[in-house]
Order: C-alpha cells, then structure tokens, then sequence
C-alpha cells in the first residue's frame, strides 16, 4: 500500500510539493482552507479570486533562475502553460546594462540566467490547473487544518495526521489519517505551536527586516508599449531611505513597489494613498517612465505588508529530530525578505529535497535527519546571505533617515567595504564577466557569492578599485529625490 501523504496549504510550496512527490510516483492529497481559483482567464482570477489564506496573493512575484530551470528540466510542459497565461521569460541579454548590451556575445551558462514574470494570480492558477491534471494528486479545498494528531512522548513525537477543524468535520470527519505530513502552510504556520502544546519545543530563527513593502498595480492603456529597459535609470533601485522596483506583469499589466522602514512613518502614512504613490513613484526617474500621463490606469488601491522577517524553523536538535513524518516546506519552514524574490525559488528547491529524499528511504528517522542535512545544505546559504542584506539594509535606512549621506564612514574598514561595494557595482555594470557571475548568485545558481571567489573576478574588481572610489560611485549612485526633497513633496502634495 502506498502511504498516505498529506500536505496542508495549495500555495506555492504546496503545489511544488505535490508535484515534487506525485513525479515520484508517490501519491499525495493537498488540503486548503480558501477557493480553489476561479474559472476564467488572469484578470478573473486577479480580480475576483477571495486569496484570504496567503496575505502576499496581491503583491508582484517574479520567478527567479533557480526556479525557471527547476520548472525548465521537470516540468516543460508547465512552462508552455505559464506562457500561455501570458508570463514573459526575460533572458541574460534583456537584462544587460545599456553600456554592456551592444558588446555581449552568447557563452554557455548564459542560457540558464533568465527570469520568469506575470501576476501571482496568473501563476496560482496555472499552476493549480497543471497540479490538477496529475492522476496522483487530489486537491481538496475548504479545509482547515486545525491540529495535529501525534503519539510518543519524551520529546519525540511520531505524527500520525491531522485535525479538521469543526466545521469542517462533516466533510473530512475529525481526523485526517497521514503516514506523511507536510507543512506548506506558510508564513503563518501554526504547526510550532501545536507541537509546542505536545511538549515538542520548535526553535526558531527569527530576525525582523524593519520594512513596510508596498504595491500598486497597473495596467498599459491599449496600443501603449512598456518602456524600453535600456534607459540610463534602472527601474529597481535604493535611494537609502526607499527601496523600489518595477515587476512587468502578464497581458498588459505591471505593478511598482515601494519598501520603507519602519521610521518613515510620514512616508508610510502617505503612501497608503493611491495618489501620492503615484508622485513618490514619478519623482524617482527609474519609475517615472512608468507612469507617464494617459499611458497608464492604476487597477487597484496601494496597499502594503508588514511582518517582513527571515525565519528559520529548527525541526532536528543536536543529531535528533523533534519529530517524525513531518516535514516543514516553503515559508513554513524558512522565510526570506520578499525584496530579494527568493522565496518561491527557495520553496520548490526545497520541495525537490523533499522528493528524494522520501523516496531515499522508508525510515522515518533517517528521512527527517536526510532532510535536514540537505536543507541546511542546500538552503542556509541563501538565507544566511538574506539575512545579511536585511541588516545592512536596516543599517543604511537608519544612517539616511539620520541625516547621514551613505558614503559617510568612520573608520578605515568601513572605507574600505564601501571601496570595494563601488567597484564590485561598477565591474558589473561595465564588465561582462563579473555582470555574468553576479547573475548566477542572484538567480541562485550558485552558492551566493561564489564568484566573488574566481580569481578572474578578484583581478577586475581589484581593477575597478585601483580607479578610485569617484569614478566607480557613478555605477552605486541611483538618481532620485533626497530624502528631505522627497518629504517636502508630500507635504506640499494637494
Ligand atoms: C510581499 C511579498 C512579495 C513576494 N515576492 C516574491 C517574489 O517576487 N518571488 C519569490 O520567489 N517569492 C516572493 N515572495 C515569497 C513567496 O510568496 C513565498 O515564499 C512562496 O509563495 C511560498 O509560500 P508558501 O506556499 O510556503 O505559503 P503561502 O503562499 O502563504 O501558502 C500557504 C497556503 O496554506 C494555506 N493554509 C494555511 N493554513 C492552513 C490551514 N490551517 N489549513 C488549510 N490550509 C491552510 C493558505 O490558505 C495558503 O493557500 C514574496 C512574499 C511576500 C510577502
């Protein structure tokens, strides 16, 4: 008999997982509290769909090169679906710096750098239609979750299903009998929780990134194209206190974002307002060709989210697992900061290791502890990397709304970092082989960083640094609005 696998949340991970497990041959029922998406095309689904159960459902989502290649090698025929729907692939050489573009000549690897983009809506749906049509899964939606049902004591607890919360029960009874049990319930899990109540501690890693991320979605008015790429002001940028971004949608559509600390409560306050958005956005020339009057209709409100956090859930303890059949996936089990894009990319990696690593061995011990060792493996380096970024990130928006200038630094270490962040910036802008390696750690190709490791790549950046900092600031500095400047704007706003 095959055993009964269940995985709790049809997210991003949920569905990763599913499709991970059924390509083994393993048979697999997801439950989910919310809808199923709506009949209909991408706008239906954008615009009607009741996403109660995933709080990021409206925010932009792009797939990044782990993700596409992932989807590439195991699932083509999920990706011919994607373009269907209306995603766009962006390709290493779409992505190119205007002075490194008319000099690029194609090399192996190349290839493997691209980006996938449309609407969180849009790949929702897909990907539930391409997950419904596998004979070895069954989605089952209107379920909530609400328990787990474990034996065992000591510390160690064996799972042995679930609990369906009451209203619920006519459907499902009140348990829900698993050999298996996966967390893909997200950012929100209340698995710890329920384990805690067991006596079974779950410690967790848990760092706030001190930002507000907020969006507004858009939509080109017919016959209006997008604006050309090649412009001398990127469309994703950090002016210090304000991080920004363009996420390029499906069928016509596209959303800004705009992420804050926490201190910038007057900047916060205003950009609730769907007007004011709009001027934060034009006064940043990297957005403002977005924008431009008549060629553009905001199709929903500004909105933003918080509880921005990297989290990392520790579910073995000194060479021994806290408990058997469960596995914790996605956001349930490691959350980065969405600014970097990594966690759908992180999500259905980390279903992947899943996969083998059930169908490695029967043994519910060596699959918990095969599991562990392959994510801290496979994924702490990406999240160690996040972590850092966020608090670089928090140091940075505190200098600035401090009234410190950025390339202020009061000792000889810190020249020197802030030395080499210009000339490994400007080496990428202008040189081809140091843009390629930094490609592959932001597409998590790579263990991040990596490149930095070649000596072809030291040799460059040592050359960039040698220039001087005053020749290389040209590739950091982001034009825009000074904080001061951008706060007068919005109070003199009508
Ligand atoms: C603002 C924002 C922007 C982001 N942008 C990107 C991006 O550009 N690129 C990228 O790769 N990643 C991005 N991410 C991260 C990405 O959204 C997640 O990492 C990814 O979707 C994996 O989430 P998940 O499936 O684990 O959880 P979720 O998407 O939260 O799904 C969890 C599911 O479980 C269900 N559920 C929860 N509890 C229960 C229960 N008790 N019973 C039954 N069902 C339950 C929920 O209804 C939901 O469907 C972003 C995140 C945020 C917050």
């Amino acid at each position: 008999m095959s055993e009964r696998i269940v995985v709790v949340g049809s997210g991003i991970a949920g569905m990763c997982t599913a499709m991970a497990l059924a390509k083994q041959g393993l048979d697999v029922t997801v439950i989910e509290r919310d809808d199923p998406p709506p009949q209909g095309d991408a706008d239906k689904a954008f615009f009607e769909w009741p996403r109660r159960g995933a709080t990021q459902f409206r925010h932009p989502h792009a797939f990044l090169g782990l993700m596409c290649n992932l989807l590439q090698d195991n699932y083509p025929d999920l990706l011919e679906d994607f373009y269907a729907a209306g995603a766009r692939r962006v390709d290493f050489k779409d992505m190119l710096s205007p002075e490194l573009l008319p000099k690029y000549k194609p090399e192996p690897g190349d290839d493997k750098l691209w980006v996938m983009l449309c609407r969180r809506a849009t790949i929702e749906t897909t990907l539930r239609r391409y997950v419904e049509r596998f004979n070895n899964i069954r989605i089952v939606n209107h379920i909530t979750i609400d328990g787990v049902v474990a034996e065992g004591e000591g510390g160690h607890l064996n799972v042995r299903g679930l609990k369906v919360r009451r209203d619920c029960t006519e459907v499902m009874g009140e348990e829900i009998p698993a050999d298996v049990v996966v967390d893909a319930s997200g950012r929100t899990t209340r698995f710890p929780r329920w384990f805690q109540a067991l006596g079974v501690n779950v410690r967790e890693e848990n760092d706030d990134a001190e930002i507000v991320y907020y969006t507004r979605h858009y939509k080109l008015k017919p016959g209006v194209e997008e604006p050309p790429r090649t412009g001398k002001d990127r469309s994703a940028g950090d002016l210090g206190y304000i991080k920004f971004g363009v996420f390029p949608g499906d069928n016509g559509h596209f959303a800004l974002i705009v992420c804050l600390h926490k201190v910038e409560e007057e900047l916060r306050e205003a950009i609730k307002d769907g007007d004011k958005f709009d001027a934060i956005c034009r006064s940043i020339p990297g957005l403002a060709p977005w924008l431009q009057e008549g060629n553009v209709e905001p199709t929903t409100p500004s909105f933003g989210i918080g509880d921005i956090r990297a989290v990392w859930r520790h579910y073995v303890e000194e060479g021994e697992p806290l408990v058997h059949n469960f596995f914790a996936v996605g956001d349930a089990a490691l959350r980065t900061n969405p600014l970097y894009g990594r966690g759908c990319s992180t999500s259905i990696l980390h279903a992947h290791i899943l996969g083998e690593t059930l169908t490695q061995t029967s043994d519910p011990r060596a699959r918990a502890l095969a599991y562990d060792a392959q994510t801290e493996e496979r994924l702490r380096p990406i999240f160690q990397t996040s972590l850092t970024e966020d608090k670089n990130g928090i140091k940075r928006s505190l200098a600035v709304a401090d009234g410190h200038l950025l390339e202020e630094s009061d000792s000889w270490k810190k020249r020197f970092g802030l030395a080499f962040g210009d000339a490994l910036a400007a080496a990428a802008r202008y040189n081809m082989h140091v843009n390629r390696g930094l490609m592959r750690t932001v597409n998590l190709l790579e263990k991040p960083g990596a490149f930095l490791e070649e000596a072809k790549t030291k040799r460059i950046v040592l050359f960039y640094m040698l220039r001087g900092r005053s020749r290389n600031a040209g590739a950091r500095i982001v034009r825009g609005p000074s904080r001061d400047e951008m706060l007068d704007m919005v109070r003199r706003f009508a």
